[in-house]
């Protein structure tokens, strides 16, 4: 149960519509003349609400400053962790001073919890590496081993090795084999760890999932530093003797953890989502990946509740949790959707100074994203509006049940960006500009959405969904994750 307190300032400025009525299911001639009838009563977006809207969420550093304390007072916010889980909470208090009644949807999934690993170099000489492990990584006894050059981790680049039995392999930072691929390969070759090196220079570590499925990894899989990695390869390829330490300490662990949900109810069941994970890595403080989005959808609450509470179509806010290790709180969600009609589902997750919108191939989408975005007038976008697909995201649960959706594009600077998943993602990264910048094209288009007359709330055909993602070459990435619903391929 949930209860919203819906001031109704904003009422006079919307007119009524008849509730319950299946607004822009295509085909049905009744339903058309109906439409047609209703159509000088019925809601249309009022251009000086969302000029309202915008202005207001430019305006307003709130969600800068929420963002702040949430990355300073709780860190990263690891799914199932202490800092996630007081984090969930100080969200929903914030909301409730808002006036925002929002709820925690608990759910469980496989959870993994990060305790003191230890990676340390034996030979040449001794020091400790800088190191993480992939999310569900077994512990184990400690145990040292040399070091073998395992190139891309390819089946061939293994099978070159003379005796890899026991050894740890070093995994090139430029890969593009597929992690269950190189663990695969590397487990048949009796290999017991893999170190992986970081693809971005300075120290860096790329924390990571081991597993969409949340199964427990085979052997230890680290990231370490490119320098430190680079110098290890070096030694190999040099002949020498490289001899590493592995001490994993960090488990795999049933958890009970919670999407926080929030609605905005319309006059009509038809549904907008708009959601953002809410979870991070652990090592920084999840500022840009993914607070931005976090924070996004904090300030687009509390610009609706101040000018638009309520709309003609319900709007439902939804925070994610378990996203970075497998997606698992948007997988959670969007069946909760069935049998209610759904318009969209915006999905942000480090969106940074909006550029563009994209439809992601729902090309009946494309007509109201350019009335979006002419709407913006001033603010346009810059690239306008894109229609690329592209997986790996809460978006893709929604899509696989039939859902449109929407992402946004936009810029994080590159000298920010390249702290992705490292010690270094924290708010200082985030300019103070970009989250109410953001906020308001985002909450201009929800507004849009929610009261534009006549968009498509059926879900898209199976067969329809499965071309999608086709078209886009997502099958074999979808596949490798357990993320692909249609039928195996014919032999
Ligand atoms: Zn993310």
């Amino acid at each position: 149960m949930h209860h919203l307190i819906i001031p109704n300032t904003q009422f006079h400025l919307i007119s009524e519509k008849p509730s319950g009525v299946a607004w822009g299911r295509r085909g049905l001639a009744g339903l058309a003349l109906l439409t047609l009838l209703a159509a000088p009563l019925c809601a249309q977006p009022d251009q000086a609400v969302q000029d309202a809207i915008y202005a207001d969420a430019l305006a307003d550093p709130a969600g800068h400053a929420f963002l702040t304390r949430l990355c300073d007072d709780f860190g990263g916010r690891l799914t199932g962790s202490p800092a996630n889980w007081s984090a969930l909470e100080r969200t929903v208090a914030e909301l409730k001073t808002l006036g925002i009644e929002a709820r925690l949807e608990k759910f469980k999934m496989p959870g993994w919890i990060r305790e003191q690993d230890e990676v340390t170099l034996l030979a040449p000489l001794r020091r400790p590496l800088r190191a993480v492990a992939f999310s569900y990584t077994q512990p184990h006894a400690p145990f040292e081993a040399d070091v073998v050059d395992l190139g891309e981790g390819r089946e061939e680049d293994l099978a070159k090795l003379v005796s890899p039995q026991g050894k740890i392999g070093l995994l090139a930072p430029n890969t593009t084999v597929p992690r269950g691929q190189y663990e695969a390969a590397a487990v048949k070759h009796g290999l017991r760890g893999i170190l992986w090196i970081n693809r971005v220079a300075g120290g860096q570590l790329l924390a990571r999932t081991g597993s969409f499925k949340g199964e427990p990894m085979q052997i230890p899989l680290y990231n370490i530093t490119q320098e430190e990695g680079n110098w290890l390869l070096r030694l190999v390829q040099r002949g020498q003797i490289v001899r590493v330490r592995l001490h994993t300490r960090s488990h795999c662990e049933e958890i009970e953890t919670a999407n926080i949900v929030a609605t905005f109810p319309g006059r009509t069941a038809d549904t907008v989502v708009v959601g953002a994970h809410f979870d991070s890595w652990d090592l920084g403080q999840g500022a840009m990946d993914n607070g931005t989005g976090t924070a996004q959808v904090f300030a687009l609450a509390k610009v609706l509740q101040t000018r638009a509470p309520r709309n003609e179509r319900t709007i439902e806010l939804v925070w994610f949790n378990g996203e970075e290790q497998g997606l698992w709180g948007s997988r959670v969600h969007a069946p909760t959707l069935r049998g209610r009609p759904v318009t969209a589902m915006i999905n942000l997750d480090m969106v940074g100074f909006p550029l563009s919108v994209n439809s992601l191939g729902y090309d009946d989408l494309l007509p109201l994203l350019e009335r979006y975005n002419t709407s913006l007038g001033e603010h346009k976008l810059k690239q306008g509006v894109g229609n690329i697909n592209w997986f790996g995201s809460d978006h893709t649960p929604y899509q696989l049940e039939g859902i449109r959706a929407i992402t946004f594009g936009g810029l994080i600077p590159p000298e920010s960006v390249r702290y992705y998943h490292d010690l270094a993602d924290t708010i200082d990264k985030v300019d103070p500009k970009l989250i109410p910048e953001a906020t308001a094209a985002i909450a201009a288009l929800v507004y849009r959405l929610a009261n534009e007359p006549g968009l498509p709330t059926d879900r898209m055909a199976a067969a329809d969904t499965e071309a999608l993602f086709k078209k886009f070459a997502l099958e074999t990435r979808m596949r490798s994750v357990g993320l692909w619903p249609f039928a195996e391929p014919k032999p």
